[in-house]
């Protein structure tokens, strides 16, 4: 490929960037500022861009430009992944038909309102006949992509390429045996009392803000603002955006979300931008995303030296507290058996993901219908965490992902929490002062070796690929599984059975 041929494909990729990035700050206005009434427009102007977008990357140039680039003998680092992913998109963009993509788009339109319906009125049966449409148009839409590979590995691309379903099938099989011992030790402790509120809210704000911007969060490339359901975006270079949603009653659960998006906003303010064109600046999956925010949420965020320093933040902002430091640590890290994914504990969730993973696959490999679901369900729910359903609302109804046809989004939250317990793992053996940098509130070494190991590699290699840089051949299901026994021993004094 002549270097001018290289030119133009990157000046091409990069306006298709800048599309992105621009549907990506009306999105945001969506969720925080927008005048109600503005809907309408809002969903034109949305459409419009993302025809542009589209037109952009389905061009005959972009296939033109591809073949080159994978024909030319002696790629840099950074062409190699462009031919990998520009070669990914693109293949997927046009091996679906468009007739297709409409038929995907009406049944994903009335799946939203059928499981609206279904989840208000508790009534699966309302949602079947629509979910069991976008499962049949979800497998055709991986044949038409790649008709020899597991159909689900095909949907699980689009999240986490590079990640097989044989990965996941085995790593989630073990870290399942190993959480069901570890819940059961721990539901027979003596349960932890959440902190009593109620928590002004303006102290709040000026709390998570003072956290943020602790963790190494630059408010100069970013904002903090309020949302129904918090998020993190990146539109570009200088502009990685976060949001909150504090009650007065729970001071710790808006806490640990501003601090899980203050994790994805670091590495998204840690991708070099001057690869604006190149696919190259991005994150690299969803899963390697989600490590990031799960790292300091969890890892960081619920370690005792971590609430050593949050107590001193809290006790500024809110001086009649009186909240010491060990009964704020056992109140981070409170772990019960529930029935809702939203609303779990860091050990728990990985069961409402691998429910979720088990179920999916069981429908695209056809060893369950549809119609089964509800049952299959509660019937997980019962083995693993000991809870049953009362009604299909608070069970298979729950979440929103299959009424949209996300099929394979799951199994990224959980990925995330493996890959982060290894990134752990690594940290301390690399920088011994890590707990005592935590405690005294010294977080730049960290966030620099994330930079060093997985911010600013962008999107060079696949996540799995850059976790195996990152951490050698380390076994992250196990140190998933020995850094929840160790962290739950220190609150509910279990201790792990040899063998588990
Ligand atoms: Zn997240």
């Amino acid at each position: 490929m002549e270097d001018t041929e290289w030119a133009a494909l990157t000046a091409h990729l990069g306006e298709i960037e800048i599309l992105e990035g621009i549907m990506g700050v009306l999105g945001w206005d969506e969720q925080t500022f927008m005048p109600r009434k503005a809907a309408g427009l809002r969903g034109t102007q949305q459409a419009l861009l993302s025809r542009l977008s589209h037109e952009r990357l389905v061009d005959p140039r972009v296939g033109a430009w591809l073949a080159a680039l994978e024909a030319h003998p002696d790629r840099d680092v950074v062409q190699n992944a462009c031919a990998r992913n520009l070669g990914r998109t693109y293949r997927r963009e046009r091996g679906v038909s468009s007739d297709l993509v409409d038929r995907l788009a009406r049944a994903r339109s009335d799946g939203f309102q059928a499981w609206i319906e279904a989840k208000k009125t508790s009534n699966f049966e309302v949602f079947a006949p629509v979910l069991q449409r976008l499962v049949d148009l979800s497998r055709e839409r991986a044949a038409a992509i790649d008709p020899s590979r597991h159909p689900y590995e095909v949907l699980l691309e689009q999240f986490d390429p590079g990640t097989s379903v044989e990965s996941l099938r085995s790593m989630f099989a073990r870290l399942r045996a190993g959480l069901v011992p570890l819940i059961e030790a721990i539901a027979a402790a003596p349960a932890q009392t959440p902190l009593a509120g109620p928590w002004e809210l303006e102290r709040q704000w000026a709390l998570n803000r003072e956290v943020a911007a602790g963790l190494g969060y630059d408010f100069e490339g970013g904002r903090l603002d309020a949302s129904e359901h918090p998020f993190s975006t990146g539109h570009g270079e200088g502009d990685a955006r976060i949001t909150a949603h504090l009650t007065p009653d729970d001071l710790l659960s808006g806490l640990g979300g501003t601090i899980h998006e203050t994790g994805h906003a670091l590495y998204e303010q840690g991708i070099p931008r001057s690869l604006l064109g190149t696919t190259v600046g991005e994150a690299a999956s969803f899963g390697l995303h989600e490590s990031q925010s799960r790292f300091w949420e969890n890892y960081i965020g619920r370690s005792r030296p971590f609430a050593g320093w949050l107590a001193d933040r809290i006790h500024t902002h809110f001086p009649s507290s009186r909240l010491d430091a060990d009964t704020l640590f056992r109140a981070l890290n409170r772990v019960e058996r529930g029935l809702i994914r939203v609303k779990a504990d860091e050990v728990t969730y990985n069961l409402h993901v691998i429910v979720r993973f088990e179920l999916e696959l069981a429908l695209f490999e056809g060893r369950l219908a549809v119609k089964d679901l509800p049952a299959a369900w509660n019937e997980k729910y019962r083995t693993y965490l000991g809870v049953t359903p009362p009604d299909d609302a608070r069970g298979v109804l729950q979440d929103v992902h299959w009424s949209g046809a996300a099929f394979g989004y799951f199994p990224s939250y959980t990925l995330g929490n493996l890959y982060a317990a290894s990134f752990g793992a690594t940290l301390e053996a690399a920088l011994p002062t890590l707990w005592d940098d935590v405690g005294r509130g010294h977080f730049g070494d960290i966030l620099a070796w994330l930079r060093t190991h997985v911010h600013g590699v962008g999107h060079r290699f696949e996540a799995p690929e850059i976790v195996k840089n990152a951490v050698g051949g380390r076994d992250h299901v196990e140190d998933l599984l020995a850094y929840l026994w160790r962290r739950q021993g220190a609150v509910y004094g279990v201790v792990r059975p040899s063998g588990v």
